[in-house]
């Protein structure tokens, strides 16, 4: 108990010191994620929304959080970093959509500051893009199994629509 007290004084120390000296705004982002964040600028302006990806870094590496294939790590006065786990299931060999929708995920958590959101429809579907469990909600299957999960592309407006607003009613397909 002691420790987690001097731990907690220890972080709110940090957290002050790394407050009063921001770090420069900084952008840096692989080549072969950068049409995602293309992508996030178009979808944000078609909504508009005025979300600023200026001060991002992305890299590939191993992510340590509850989201399998990536992490978002967002502390006060420094540049939001997302990493994007190299793993091969991660992004070599998902699908466009796949690929999407896990920067989406992060970018939410650390552009839009949006937290985890576990919720279902009552047909099942996630209501948010936000959940920990399967980021991959309007991606079509890699594999021929067939059925309304793997046609999922009409969905990808509607989880954009809540990624950028929370407040987004259920779609009809989700009843
Ligand atoms: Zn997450």
């Amino acid at each position: 108990m002691r420790s987690l007290v001097i731990l907690f004084i220890f972080l709110s120390i940090a957290s002050c010191q790394s407050s009063s000296q921001p770090e420069p705004v900084q952008y840096s982002v692989p080549t072969e994620v950068e049409p995602y964040l293309k992508s996030f600028r178009d979808e944000a302006s078609k909504r508009n929304k005025s979300v600023s990806t200026d001060n991002l870094i992305v890299t590939f590496g191993s992510a340590q959080s509850e989201d399998v294939c990536g992490q978002c790590i967002l502390e006060t006065g420094k540049t939001p970093q997302i990493t994007l786990s190299s793993d091969d299931f991660c992004w070599k060999t998902a699908s466009v959509n796949e690929r999407e929708c896990l920067v989406f995920h992060e970018l939410g958590h650390c552009l839009l500051n949006r937290a985890h959101k576990t919720e279902k429809f009552p047909n099942g579907a996630y209501v948010s893009l936000m959940n920990p469990d399967n980021v991959a909600v309007y991606a079509t299957c890699r594999y021929p199994i067939g059925g309304d999960e793997c046609d999922k592309r009409d969905r990808r407006d509607y989880y954009i629509d809540e990624l950028f607003d929370a407040t987004t009613p259920t779609p009809v397909w989700g009843n």
